[in-house]
């Protein structure tokens, strides 16, 4: 899933978060129209920008770091064997 990063606006004043969307763009018009709609354009204060937590090599299980690990570390090797 890469590239598809998810965002939604959350707004503290109303307690509310918008319904996820997939582009900056989409983000953008979801926090106007939540400032134009529930604020009378003004900026409320405390929103927030929700974004999903990276991806990290170390949240993955353990026999899927070695495995990955291993994968790596051939294709490296094959690509200097290649080289040299
Ligand atoms: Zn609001």
């Amino acid at each position: 899933m890469k590239g598809a990063a998810m965002y939604r606006y959350r707004c503290v004043q109303c307690r509310t978060t918008s319904p996820p969307v997939l582009t900056q763009a989409a983000l953008a018009q979801e926090r106007q129209s939540h400032r134009a709609l529930a604020h009378g354009g003004h900026v409320p204060d405390g929103e927030q920008i929700v974004t999903p937590p990276r991806f990290s090599f170390f949240d993955l299980p353990r026999e899927q770091q070695v495995f990955g690990t291993l994968i790596v570390l051939v294709i490296v090797i094959g690509i200097l064997v290649r080289a040299l």
